[in-house]
């Protein structure tokens, strides 16, 4: 199954499309994850990007769709793949049209006031990539990782005002996906404002599971 996870900053992108590979055993591809991974270790991508990703801008439409299709074309994402946070501007949606067709574009939606207050508690481990929240769900052990006990980190662009800036660049840039993606008929839209479990249960229903 072929699926993109779509939606603002903080709607819960990371953690679906966590438990939807999990559930599918498809590869799960976030871009802006593989972008961290070259800012950790210091790749010529990662230093060209850190200040632009730190800020909560957008990396430039080639440099991103290059990542993409090299990720694509890896056997383990032959048949399936979950797509989180790709695409975030049309020239990459059309980008990948002409690659790879697509089963489900699932748009979590969310209102405002809540990503603000899920961005800013967001807590995550630099080992395994697990996402907590200090308040809607918190570690067994405050500030430890459940699964390898690491010490759990706030990513720079989920300070305040990387935040404020990011909501500002989904509404510019990449909700217009929204209505390009209804418009090809590949919408289905999740209400993403409900505790975890019930959103997971709304994208199983969406997928057929
Ligand atoms: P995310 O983890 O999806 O919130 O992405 C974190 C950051 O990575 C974004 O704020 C952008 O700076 C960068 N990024 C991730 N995906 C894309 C994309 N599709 N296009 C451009 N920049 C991206």
């Amino acid at each position: 199954m072929k699926l993109i996870f779509l939606g603002p900053p903080g709607a819960g992108k990371g953690t679906m499309a966590g438990r939807t590979k999990d559930l599918l055993d498809i590869p799960h591809v976030s871009t802006g994850a593989l972008f961290r991974e070259n800012i950790a270790t210091q790749t010529p991508l990662g230093l060209a990007i850190k200040e632009t990703m730190d800020q909560g801008n957008l990396v430039t439409d080639e440099i991103t769709v290059a990542l993409v299709k090299n990720r694509l074309d890896r056997p383990d994402a032959a048949t399936g793949f979950i797509l989180d946070g790709f695409p975030r501007t049309i020239p990459q949606a059309v980008a990948l049209s002409e690659i790879r067709e697509l089963d489900h574009v699932i748009n979590l939606s969310c209102p405002p006031e809540k990503l603000v207050q899920r961005l800013t508690g967001r807590r995550q481990c630099q080992v395994c990539g697990r996402i907590f929240h200090i308040k809607f769900m918190p570690p067994k052990v405050d500030g430890k990782c459940d699964d390898d006990g690491t010490e759990l980190s706030i990513r720079d662009d989920d300070k305040l005002e990387a935040v404020k800036n990011r909501l500002k660049v989904y509404a510019d840039s990449t909700r217009p996906l929204v209505t390009w993606y209804k418009d090809h008929g590949l919408l289905r839209i999740v209400d993403a404002s409900k505790a975890p479990d019930g959103v997971f249960e709304a994208i199983k229903d969406v997928i057929g599971y």
